[in-house]
């Protein structure tokens, strides 16, 4: 994710006709694709914490459709699938 944006950046900084019309308000708009969508063999799965750590933040909220970039399906999903992990205390609710 890291890595990604900072290529994009790179990149930008190369492009000599992006400068022109250069709009530091586009740079951030970077269309993200739902992972669960974009990848079939990817399951969500309440036991596996360490593929839920992805959904959260360092506080253990769960992250918002415009970070994770999953599809309003998908994300309810998530949120269920976090919930449900908390429940069973496999997910912390607070990390404060
Ligand atoms: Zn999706």
């Amino acid at each position: 994710m890291a890595d990604k944006k900072q290529h994009n950046k790179k990149y930008n900084n190369n492009n000599k006709n992006a400068d022109d019309d250069f709009n530091p308000r586009l740079k951030k708009m970077r269309k993200k694709v739902c992972i669960l969508c974009s990848d079939k063999s990817f399951v969500l799965d309440y036991k596996n914490a360490e593929q839920l750590k992805k959904f959260v933040n360092d506080k253990g909220k769960i992250l918002p459709r415009r970070t994770t970039g999953a599809c309003a399906k998908h994300q309810r999903d998530i949120t269920a699938v976090v919930k449900r992990a908390r429940h069973i205390a496999i997910l912390p609710y607070s990390n404060e």
